[in-house]
């Protein structure tokens, strides 16, 4: 079967950007599990949604802004999931890895991120990051 590769989301998922996480950044619906959370705002570092990053970041441990627009630009490469532990209902860790680069130069980053559910809804806490 042949991938039509530019159309996949950029969370790697292997469906269009609508049908993917433009559900969660540009339809207000509300992501299922903590993994679907991340990839859509892994999906919102590649467009810049500060407003969503924000949304969906736990009021307990958000910032007040986040600046995207003034740091450099990370041009996105890809994103691995590589866990997604929901040790109770409401709470969940998810391991991954991004891929980026600025001014031509690869970075990765590995991390574990922390993800509580309140009413329903996912929230990212905080992650720590690995050492490759
Ligand atoms: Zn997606």
């Amino acid at each position: 079967m042949t991938k039509t590769k530019i159309l996949d989301c950029p969370c790697g998922n292997t469906q269009q950007y609508a049908n993917c996480c433009g559900r969660y950044l540009d339809n207000a619906e509300m992501a299922a599990t903590a993994e679907i959370l991340m990839r859509s705002r892994y999906t919102a570092y590649t467009r810049y949604r500060e407003d969503y990053l924000l949304a969906t970041w736990h009021p307990d441990t958000r910032p007040a802004k986040l600046d995207l627009a003034a740091q450099p630009r990370n041009q996105w490469q890809g994103l691995t999931v590589k866990h997604h532990d929901q040790p109770t209902v409401d709470q969940a860790t998810v391991e991954f890895v991004a891929r980026y680069k600025i001014n031509g130069r690869a970075y990765r980053l590995h991390e574990i991120s922390r993800f509580v559910r309140e009413a329903g809804q996912w929230f990212y806490i905080d992650g720590a990051l690995l050492e490759n």
